[in-house]
């Protein structure tokens, strides 16, 4: 059977991104990573939609905060990486690479994706479109390596990018912008780049977000999926090198970019 997901973004902190979901069907009202209660149980209440679960990525604070306050409030499930279940507040369910988690009449398929932390999953709901990954990959952009290898980053950035173009990926932070800028520095003759980079210019000046971007735009000028990429490799001095090594560079690189 098939069915849809109605998800409302929830701009909270300076920068993170709430994504509060709702799949008709069966009712069920996720939120994933919950970096804070208030707006979210806010935002819920206003359409009358009653939070089910909580769906966390990784551990950290800007994306479990608010778990134990909407779980007090909502008696939800939550549901998290079992790799990481030590760090996650109140996690009832726990996944891990390759299940299948059923969300309502939706599925998700479970990724393990280690790197910016040593527990991090991403939850890819393939009928849908929809791929929530937290902190591992952002709109032209990834994750800090603080827990993980560049070989374990870049084999979970390879995962997710095997995926479909079609998908939309809802990663938790507003950093696109300053990414294209350090995109730019790696690709400058990527036309669709320097295209993409002028189109979030304008978004944001607007005050718009730039969140969910496609992963098939993702694959084409984001420099940290495109590690094995001739363009990239010579960019960074590396041409005929090791993916791994690639991606390396180019993330401290990123380190270290102002
Ligand atoms: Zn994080
Ligand atoms: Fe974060």
């Amino acid at each position: 059977m098939s069915t849809t997901l109605d998800i409302v973004r929830i701009p909270v902190l300076s920068d993170n991104y709430v994504w509060l979901m709702r799949e008709p069907q069966s009712g069920a009202v996720g939120v994933i990573d919950p970096a804070v209660a208030a707006p979210v149980l806010a935002e819920a209440e206003k359409r009358r939609w009653k939070i089910t679960h909580v769906l966390n990525t990784h551990h950290h604070g800007d994306h479990v905060g608010g778990n134990l306050e909407i779980k007090q409030a909502t008696g939800c499930t939550i549901v998290g990486p079992r790799q990481d279940r030590a760090r996650i507040p109140g996690i009832d369910i726990e996944v891990d690479d390759g299940d299948r988690y059923r969300f309502g009449e939706a599925e998700a398929e479970v990724f393990f994706v280690p790197g910016h932390t040593s527990g991090h999953i991403a939850f890819a709901f393939r009928e849908q479109q929809a791929l929530f990954c937290g902190d591992t990959l952002f709109a032209l952009g990834c994750g800090r390596m603080f827990e993980g290898t560049p070989q374990q980053f870049w084999t979970s950035l390879s995962r997710l990018r095997a995926l479909p173009d079609d998908m939309r990926v809802y990663c938790a932070h507003e950093y696109t912008q300053s990414n294209a800028r350090f995109a730019l520095t790696v690709e400058r003759d990527n036309k669709l780049l320097v295209e993409r980079s002028a189109a979030i210019d304008t978004a944001r000046a607007k005050g718009e977000a730039t969140v969910p971007s496609l992963l098939g735009e993702e694959k084409a000028t984001n420099p940290f999926l495109r590690a094995d990429v001739p363009a990239v490799q010579a960019a960074v001095g590396m041409a005929g090198g090791d993916p791994i090594a690639v991606f390396a560079e180019v993330r401290h690189r990123k380190d270290v970019f102002r």
